[in-house]
């Protein structure tokens, strides 16, 4: 099992993947960039030092090391029975990066992204499924495999140029432009 694609010979979403790839190495590897992920928000006070319980992840995620895409790539939400986790309208199922920061006190934040391509969609219905969505995760009313427990939650969007996707911004923690991302490494 890869930590990330670059030698792994998944081709689940080939658009997505390097930018997925690259938002989850800066945040692996610099702490800038994960101070940078929760600046001028409400996760910031508690959250501007953190580590990244990257083994704890892949351990609960792919216990037996089969899985072809990285552990912390695409995880299939199965909608709970009674809850408002799916709203109707909204076809999102799958978080397409799941990634966890633990600060100096031991308190997790779940960090949810979803990818969207320059020439893709995101409508209203499904900008507003992401935190219910989030918080449903948070408070565990579905047992998940793979899932830390966790504090908070954030939700980040990596777009395009798209004026729909910009416009529904407000919906997200955070939004970054796909070149915003290549540069988070650097940071
Ligand atoms: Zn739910």
């Amino acid at each position: 099992m890869p930590d990330f694609y670059r030698n792994a010979d998944s081709h689940y979403q080939p658009r997505a993947q390097p930018y997925l790839d690259a938002f989850v190495d800066a945040m692996l590897h610099n702490q800038n960039a994960r101070a940078e992920l929760v600046r001028s928000n409400s996760l910031e006070r508690e959250f501007s030092e953190t580590t990244v319980p990257f083994k704890e992840q892949h351990a609960s995620r792919d216990p037996s090391d089969k899985m072809k895409q990285p552990f912390w790539a695409n995880y299939w939400s199965e909608p709970c029975a009674r809850c408002d986790c799916r709203p109707p309208g909204s076809k999102t199922m799958e978080i397409d990066a799941l990634i966890f920061l633990r600060n100096v006190s031991g308190k997790v934040l779940a960090v949810h992204v979803e990818f969207k391509a320059d020439d893709e969609r995101l409508s209203d219905d499904q900008a507003r499924a992401y935190a219910p969505r989030a918080q449903c995760y948070l408070e565990g009313r579905k047992s998940r495999k793979g899932v830390l427990r966790h504090d908070e939650f954030m939700t980040v969007l990596l777009h395009g140029a798209g004026d729909t996707v910009v416009d529904l911004a407000e919906h997200f923690t955070k939004c970054f432009t796909h070149s915003d991302v290549l540069k988070l490494a650097s940071k």
